[in-house]
Formats: C-alpha cells, sequence, structure tokens
C-alpha cells in the first residue's frame, strides 16, 4: 500500500450486498472492513452499553441515533492515519458523512471512494427476506428500504459533489459484480 491511506466507502440500499463485497474487497485490497451493522449486532449479543442503546433501533428496521453511531466509529477508528478503510454501512445519513469527513480532515485525510452499489428495491427486497436475519421481516425490510431512500440516498449526491463517486451496477451474481467493483475502483486508487 502507498502513504496516503485509502478510505472506501460503499453505499447502497439494505440488499444491495454491501457486506459481502465489502469483505471481498477488504481481503483484496488489504483494507479493515468495518460494517456498522455487524459492529452493532455484535454489541447487541455483548449486552454492551451501544449495544443496549442501539437494539431497538436495529429490530426495527430504523436508523441507530448519529450519537451512537459516531461515538462507536469514533472508537473504532483511534489512530487513523495508518489504516485503510473500507466503511460498510456508514455513513447512513448526511450528518454522519459530514461528520466522518470532519474526522478524516482533522487526520489530513479524506475519503478516496464511494462505491454506490445499484440494485432496484424490488431485488434488494428479495435478497433481504431470502436472508432470513432477524431484522428481515417483510415488513421491517420494506421500512429499512423507505429509510435508505429518505434518509441515506442523498449521500449519492454529497459524494458526486465531491467528485468521488463510483456507480456499480449491483444485479447480478457476487462474482461479476465483485469484477464491477474492483475494475472501476483500482481505476481511481493510487
Ligand atoms: P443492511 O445494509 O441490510 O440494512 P446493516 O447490517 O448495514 O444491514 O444494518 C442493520 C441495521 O443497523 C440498520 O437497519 C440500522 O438500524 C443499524 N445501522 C447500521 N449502520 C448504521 C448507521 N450508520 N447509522 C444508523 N444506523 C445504522
Amino acid at each position: 500500500m502507498g502513504e496516503r491511506p485509502v478510505i472506501v466507502v460503499l453505499l447502497g440500499p439494505p440488499g444491495a450486498g454491501k457486506g459481502t463485497q465489502g469483505e471481498r474487497l477488504a481481503c483484496r485490497m488489504a483494507l479493515d472492513h468495518v460494517s456498522t451493522g455487524d459492529l452493532f449486532r455484535d454489541a447487541v449479543t455483548a449486552g454492551s452499553p451501544a449495544g443496549l442503546r442501539a437494539e431497538s433501533y436495529l429490530l426495527s428496521g430504523q436508523l441507530v441515533p448519529d450519537q451512537v453511531v459516531l461515538q462507536v466509529i469514533e472508537e473504532y477508528m483511534g489512530d487513523a492515519r495508518r489504516r485503510d478503510i473500507c466503511f460498510d454501512g456508514f455513513p447512513r445519513t448526511r450528518n454522519q458523512a459530514e461528520k466522518l469527513d470532519d474526522l478524516l480532515r482533522q487526520f489530513n485525510l479524506s475519503v478516496t471512494a464511494a462505491v454506490y452499489i445499484d440494485v432496484p428495491d424490488h431485488i434488494a427486497l428479495r435478497r433481504l427476506l431470502g436472508r432470513g436475519r432477524a431484522d428481515d421481516t417483510e415488513e421491517t425490510a420494506r421500512h429499512r428500504l423507505q429509510v435508505y431512500h429518505q434518509d441515506t440516498e442523498p449521500l449519492i449526491d454529497y459524494y458526486r459533489k465531491a467528485g468521488v463517486l463510483i456507480e456499480v451496477d449491483g444485479i447480478g451474481g457476487v462474482e461479476s459484480v465483485a469484477r464491477r467493483v474492483w475494475t472501476t475502483l483500482k481505476a481511481v486508487i493510487r
């Protein structure tokens, strides 16, 4: 890896495949894969203070309040200067995106690329319902998609304006999407 840490942000609706693609990308580029969903689910299992605060939001498909999210992220990042990171599921609101920029700026860093994995709602929903996680009931999944369109989708424009947006078609198998992510991303990194 070069000198300047790579910060990748994965965008897309629940069910877009951010987790799967994030893991692959992290492996391939030796990035730390940071999934806020996983962090919260682990916190809930461990019964930690953040977990206790997050649990009801997770189960009802609402966003965990920014304050809780940002605390978890700040704790995780610690000294970000030495790390290449792939964020998955964060940021999810404009406020979170701005706070991430602030945080990175303190380390003289910025988001290298925001990879938007584009899948239509009906496909996202089908995948969520096939997955069967505790928050993947039809009602909750539909609600999460709504929340995505309202609060998170505007980030596509936010990162487009910042000049770091990469759009990838998320329809198709894991391998073909991974290939698309990789070819578009490697063209802009370093
Ligand atoms: P998905 O992408 O399928 O929605 P995640 O594991 O990313 O799954 O997120 C699961 C849940 O965790 C969300 O519905 C939300 O309640 C909570 N969550 C995860 N990341 C964030 C975040 N950045 N801000 C607020 N809530 C979050």
